[in-house]
């Protein structure tokens, strides 16, 4: 299926950025939330975004202006019966997103395919609670979506291959790379990534060494851009937690435990960046 006209549920940080590349992409975007003045002032920041764009020299005041004119706020999830393609980066909440599939169910067209954005939620379920657990499939996107190249397109476990070939084709027309991957618990990136983050935690909290020193061996040592206990700070804490619990309840399998330094850190609230405090300090 060619995809023209997308929906994006959710103006937040990835849902804007989401729909930022869509636009930039040709595709005509819908985009949807709850709150009109959260959807003003995610349109606001593209504008900024795309001004930047402009002083060098990446895009023309004129391409400014038609990205602009493609971006249509909605505040109804009614306005997805127009669509090709509806991806959801609503809040990270299942009976959330089982609420939103429910209702994009019943309003999209019969052809239209409906993702999610979830960064830990199985597919499968998010899929069952439609009648057309074919057509649901995860298109996971990276943090800042403008700038990070990977898509996980994740298939549930009746995810059609037609879904997948469509969404495989929309990744690449926005200019990513997809990368197919099973449903599973934190798909690739999170059960890789996250399990490091929380060894990194147990380090500090055997007193292996300081957290400084720790990411100086990541980086210096494996070329990481950033080191694990950093990164942990900008995802945020309370984000690392409630994965590795996915990882944890998902496979039952103990070799996936959080580190109990970082439940105590995320009940002091101590979360990271966005509380000013985590691993490092950001006051
Ligand atoms: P965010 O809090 O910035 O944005 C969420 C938005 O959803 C908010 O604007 C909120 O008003 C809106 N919303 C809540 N309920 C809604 C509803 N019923 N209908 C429409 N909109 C609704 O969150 P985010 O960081 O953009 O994350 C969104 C999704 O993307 C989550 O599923 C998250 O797991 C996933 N994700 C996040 C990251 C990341 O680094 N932040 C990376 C990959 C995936």
């Amino acid at each position: 299926m060619t995809i023209r006209r997308i929906m994006v549920i959710g103006a937040g940080q990835m849902g804007g950025g989401i729909a930022q590349v869509a636009a930039q992409a040709g595709l005509q975007v819908v985009l949807n939330d709850i709150d009109q003045g959260l959807i003003e002032k995610r349109l606001a920041f593209i504008d900024k975004l795309l001004l930047k764009s402009i002083e060098k020299e990446r895009i023309t005041a004129a391409e400014k202006a038609d990205i602009l004119s493609r971006l249509t706020p909605s505040t109804s999830l009614d306005d997805g019966a127009g669509v090709d393609f509806i991806v959801e980066a609503a809040t990270e909440n299942m009976a959330l997103k089982e609420k939103i599939f429910r209702a994009l169910d019943e309003c999209a067209k019969p052809d239209t395919i409906l993702a999610t954005n979830t960064s830990s939620l199985p597919i499968t379920e998010i899929a069952a609670v439609t009648k057309r657990p074919e057509q649901v499939i995860g298109m996971h996107f990276m943090n800042p979506v403008p700038v990070m190249e990977l898509v996980e397109v994740i298939r549930g476990i009746a995810t059609s291959d037609a879904t997948y070939a469509s969404v495989k084709a929309l990744a690449e027309q926005m200019g990513k790379t997809p990368v197919e991957v099973n449903d599973y618990p934190g798909f690739i990136s999170n059960r890789v990534l996250m399990p490091m983050i929380n060894e990194a935690i147990y380090c500090v909290y055997e007193g292996v060494a300081e957290p400084e020193a720790i990411d100086t061996v990541m980086k210096l040592g494996m070329n990481h851009p950033m080191g694990p206990l950093t990164l942990a700070d900008f995802i945020g804490l309370d984000t690392c937690l409630a994965i590795m619990e996915v990882l944890y309840a998902g496979f039952a399998d103990s070799k996936y435990r959080p580190c109990p330094l970082l439940r105590k850190m995320v009940k002091a609230g101590w979360l990271g960046k966005k509380s000013g405090r985590g691993f490092f300090s950001y006051l």
